[in-house]
């Protein structure tokens, strides 16, 4: 079994409202996907780790373009 994100994997679509605004906030991706140049080169379990998160948990990122306002949502890994 493989521990894997269902929304990287589009098994979910994860819906967020902004806190200030109540529009739909846009899913950016992942956190890795932000981090600098040398975190790609970075293990992915070492990557999470640096980012704070857990191993089972894939931190993505929201975005209000209304309000400029970011979210991060770590979503729980599910086993397939
Ligand atoms: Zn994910
Ligand atoms: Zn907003």
């Amino acid at each position: 079994m493989e521990l894997v994100c269902p929304i990287c994997n589009g098994m979910v679509v994860y819906l967020l409202r902004c806190a200030h605004c109540g529009k739909q906030m846009e899913n950016k991706g992942t956190i890795t996907e932000f981090l600098d140049d040398y975190s790609a080169y970075l293990d992915l379990n070492i990557t999470e780790r640096v980012d704070g998160a857990a191993y089972d948990k894939c931190i993505h990122l929201f975005y209000c373009e209304n309000c400029n306002y970011d979210k991060r949502i770590s979503v729980q890994r599910v086993k397939i």
